[in-house]
């Protein structure tokens, strides 16, 4: 990508396929390049790319990591994060388990935000544990990580925003913690997707993607990448890719390319829709809090303003209600889909359990009813009016 270019041009041309040197024609869109091995015309051929490959390089000389599909992906990914590798897995949950198993080994500490997403505990719970490597959640702050570093903390694990709250983190500061103590600092950037956040930039070194969401943008495809800048960290995660042989599909590979090209226009849209909803619900008498950093009241606005370039469509919102009613409110509610997962075109409304947000320590314990919303690509006030006239219905029992 050249250096004067906008993100949102190379997001168009990302990818295009080479002239036909016979013809001079080529295909505007690239096709899926499906293949589980790769030929080649002679012995150096081959010979080359496997040199390359040992030096840490991106040459094929398997299907397994993909051909041209594949790698405009990556490089998609790349311009996106501000990284200079990225590595494609089969769902944002494996890009998390990449970036972890590549750079632990036995005995070593991770430190993890408590504001991380939920099945991050559930790897800890039934894999790292049993490979010897503890973890331990703090609130997302330096004072916090400081007080739990041990001399085998290697990792520092973290989400910002935070996966429910929406909490955002200090991120240059936790990388400053980080460079001081000798910890590799990774991110799970799916709420920014490199459009509106890059802790590559801030100071991260690993980040990671649900392309699940945002990127592929519309709910047809699981996938993820991990993203990093310095050579020593990609080979560890290029090797631990090979090693642990995750593969994505060339379709969800184009998929994926196909949806990324509109994700601008899909989060800058989707984003003025939230803030719309979040003006109509701070209007409500039963609304407590709103989370979502865009919003003028969120706690960690000046934070978001500082570090972020954009928003999105999430937003969570605790409310002074009882469970019955909140539950009467989500099951009138006709253009929310009920479901988990958000970045889609659709709008989604999750009512969470408390035991999700019971050890962020930003939820502090509170009694009221929390729910998410994903707002999707509808009309915003067939959206509101949507909202207000369920939370009327939800007063009948
Ligand atoms: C959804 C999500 C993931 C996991 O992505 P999948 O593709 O569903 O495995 C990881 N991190 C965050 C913050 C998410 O919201």
């Amino acid at each position: 990508m050249s250096a004067k270019q906008h993100l949102h041009t190379f997001l168009q041309h990302a990818g295009q396929a080479d002239f036909d040197e016979r013809t001079g024609a080529a295909p505007v869109a690239l096709p899926s390049m499906r293949t589980s091995t790769v030929r080649f015309k002679t012995l150096d051929h081959l010979d080359q790319a496997a040199t390359d490959r040992s030096a840490g390089g991106r040459s094929v000389v398997y299907g397994r990591a993909g051909m041209d599909t594949h790698r405009a992906l990556e490089d998609v990914f790349c311009a996106l994060e501000a990284g200079e590798r990225a590595f494609l897995v089969p769902s944002g949950m494996a890009a998390i388990t990449l970036a972890v198993m590549s750079v632990v080994s036995q005995g070593d500490h991770v430190l993890a935000a408590d504001c991380a997403y939920g099945p991050v505990r559930t790897l800890d719970q039934n894999v790292l544990q049993r490979m010897g490597i503890q973890t331990t959640y703090c609130e997302p702050t330096v004072e916090a990580f400081s007080a739990a570093l041990t001399p085998a903390t290697k990792v520092l694990y973290v989400e910002s925003p935070g996966s429910l709250l929406m909490q955002m983190l200090d991120m240059p500061a936790l990388a400053a913690f980080a460079k001081a103590h000798d910890l590799i600092l990774i991110a799970d950037n799916t709420w920014g997707s490199g459009l509106s956040y890059q802790p590559l930039s801030l100071g991260a070194d690993v980040s990671v993607v649900a392309g699940t969401k945002y990127v592929g943008g519309h709910s047809d495809l699981m996938l993820g990448a991990v993203i990093a800048k310095d050579k020593a960290i990609a080979d560890k995660i290029d090797a631990c890719n090979y090693a642990l042989g995750f593969s994505v599909s060339a379709d969800d590979a184009w998929l994926a390319l196909r949806g990324v090209r509109t994700m601008p226009l899909r989060m800058r849209e989707t984003a003025a829709n939230a803030l719309k909803v979040c003006e109509a619900l701070s209007q409500w008498p039963e609304v407590k809090t709103i989370y979502h950093p865009a919003w003028k009241e969120d706690a960690y606005h000046e934070l978001w303003q500082r570090d972020a370039t954009g928003s999105n469509g999430m937003l969570s919102f605790s409310l002074t209600i009882d469970s019955a009613r909140a539950r009467r409110f989500v099951n009138a509610l006709t253009l929310f889909g009920i479901g988990f997962s958000w970045g889609g075109f659709e709008s989604l409304v999750q009512l969470v359990d408390k035991n999700s947000v019971a050890s962020h320590s930003y939820w502090g314990h509170d009694n009221a009813v929390l729910l998410r919303l994903h707002i999707g690509l509808e009309n915003v006030d067939d959206l509101i009016a949507d909202l207000t006239r369920a939370f009327s219905l939800s007063l009948q029992k």
